[in-house]
């Protein structure tokens, strides 16, 4: 269960306010869904207010049916992604990946099961003895992908998680974070300023400029039926 509803959810910060108005959104069960808007948009707020690390100043989050606005994030049951996926440096990458699970407690049997099934799926298992100095770029990410896949969580965010990379990489993790969401099943809000990013990864796409929502729809939708302007020339539509 890890459906995501938001009733109009807002945010102000101290010297700013309506970063966010009035957001309504329900994400489904199993669903790619990813914010994508210019710098400066709200993208990363609204995924922060979801995760727990940012308040809610207006409006209902719920997550699986629950009302979790003053929840922390580790009642959540969720994992985040970062753009500066913040790997430990004194750490291996053994030591990396297991240690949300070791704060959690869960035993050392069912650590080891969900940390060799992580390693073989993002390719690491050679790299486990290793620190995050003796790494590329592309492993770091891996690494910190994998960390969210031991969580066991049945809801991702990522916010930018392959914004650090080089295009080639980039567009192989994108298909890499694809093949993982399907085949765990996850619910995945996914934030991006890269309209290709968003076209060629969501189920369906959130378009926000100015803490508002522009339109929400799927990819052939947003194309082909632009709600505005905006939206036409941001995804690059001819309208
Ligand atoms: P995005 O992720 O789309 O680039 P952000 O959510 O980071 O957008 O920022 C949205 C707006 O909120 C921006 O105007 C930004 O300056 C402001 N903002 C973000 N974080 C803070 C903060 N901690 N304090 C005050 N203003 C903030
Ligand atoms: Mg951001």
């Amino acid at each position: 269960m890890s459906k995501v509803e938001l009733w109009d959810i807002s945010k102000s910060y101290d010297k700013q306010a309506n970063v966010l108005n009035g957001i309504n959104l329900s994400i489904e069960k199993g669903e790619f869904f990813v914010l994508v808007g210019p710098s400066g948009s709200g993208k990363s707020t609204l995924l922060r207010m979801i995760a727990g690390l940012e308040e809610i100043t207006g409006g209902t989050l719920k997550i699986a049916d629950q009302v979790v606005n003053h929840l922390r994030p580790k009642d959540r049951n969720l994992s985040m992604v970062f753009q500066n996926y913040a790997l430990y440096p004194h750490l291996t990458v053994e030591q990396n990946i297991l240690f949300g699970l070791r704060a959690k407690k869960v035993n050392k049997q069912e650590q080891q099961e969900r940390l060799k099934k992580a390693t073989a799926m993002m390719g690491l298992t050679d790299l486990l003895k290793r620190k995050p100095r003796e790494l590329s770029g592309g492993q770091r990410q891996r690494v910190a992908l994998a960390r969210s896949v031991v969580s066991d969580a049945p809801l991702c965010l990522m916010d930018e998680p392959l914004s650090n990379l080089d295009a080639k990489l980039r567009a192989h993790m994108r298909i890499e974070v694809r093949r993982l969401q399907k085949k765990l099943g996850l619910t995945m809000i996914y934030v991006t300023h890269d309209q290709v990013e968003a076209m060629t990864m969501g189920d369906r796409i959130m378009v926000l400029n100015d803490g508002k929502i522009q339109q929400v729809g799927d990819p052939i939708t947003l194309y082909n039926e632009p709600a505005n302007l905006f939206v036409a020339s941001f995804i690059g539509s001819p309208k």
